[in-house]
């Protein structure tokens, strides 16, 4: 019997009728290239594994690894790593990513599936209700921030559907909900280091206005976005068009 370890986020689903949701939700094609994050003891992987030619497992907990190899799968192919350390560039382009996440880095998963994008044809992943709720989240409203900004500038974000607790053993204090991605073709961020560290700088003090959190990098001359304004107030798009702004105003400083 395997005992569920915390650190490493192990919340396994129980319950039949949410796995046929979460499988239904997917819309599989044989020949689909699956990379599923954490089977665990493979709630998930089993049923996917009935509908495609190849899965692809990525588990980092030694017993879980040895669990799986034994169910003598040959369509199954077993990672043992660490999601974060894993070179995604091995593995067949248009990925359809799959995962209940563990919870406790499920944003570091997030933004190291964000620098993969380019491998991705879509993601379907379980995370706590919250972090659902921040990701798809519209200006001004209280979940909006970083992760909302960061995620709807690369990905179209929807979420899907709401987990009960009661879904799975051990039962966790929270919600899960299911956040499907969808990576968008056009590149309109001009310098990802740049955005993310304009969106961190803007949302750190979310009380004051834009002028004032952002007085180092630009001013109001160099931008149409109206920086009176709290980062809350701003659309991802606004927030794209300021660090683009701001892009070319340090681009032609650098260049004169
Ligand atoms: N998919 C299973 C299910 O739904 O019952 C398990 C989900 S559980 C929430 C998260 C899984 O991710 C666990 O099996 C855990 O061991 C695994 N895990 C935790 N950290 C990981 C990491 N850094 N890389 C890969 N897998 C990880």
């Amino acid at each position: 019997m395997h005992k569920a370890n915390k650190s490493l986020g192990q919340n396994f689903l129980i319950d039949a009728r949410i796995i046929d949701k979460i499988i239904l939700s997917i819309a599989l094609k044989k020949t689909d290239n699956i990379l599923e994050i954490g089977p665990g003891k493979g709630a998930i992987t089993l049923p996917l594994l009935e509908k495609v030619n190849k899965l692809y497992v990525i588990e980092v907990d030694d017993n879980l690894v040895a669990l799986l190899k034994s169910l003598k799968k040959d369509n199954l192919i077993i990672y043992h790593f660490d999601i974060l350390k894993f070179n995604l560039n091995i593995m067949p382009s248009n990925l359809r990513i799959v995962g209940n996440l563990p919870y406790n880095i499920s944003s570091q998963i997030l933004f190291f599936l964000l620098e993969n994008r380019n491998k991705i044809k879509d993601m379907t992943l379980m995370l706590q209700k919250e972090v659902a709720e921040r990701i798809t989240a519209n200006k001004n409203n209280k979940s909006y921030g970083i992760l909302s900004v960061m995620m709807q500038a690369f990905f179209e974000v929807e979420l899907i559907f709401i987990i009960p607790p009661t879904a799975f053993r051990p039962i966790p204090k929270v919600d899960s909900a299911i956040v499907y991605f969808k990576p968008l073709q056009k590149k309109i961020v001009k310098n990802i280091t740049v955005f993310k560290k304009l969106i961190k700088i803007a949302f750190s003090k979310r009380r004051k206005t834009l002028k004032n959190c952002l007085k180092s990098m630009i001013t109001q001359e160099q931008t149409s976005i109206d920086l009176s304004l709290r980062a809350e107030s701003l659309s991802v798009n606004d927030f794209i068009k300021l660090s683009n702004d701001y892009e070319k105003q340090n681009n032609n400083n650098s260049s004169s």
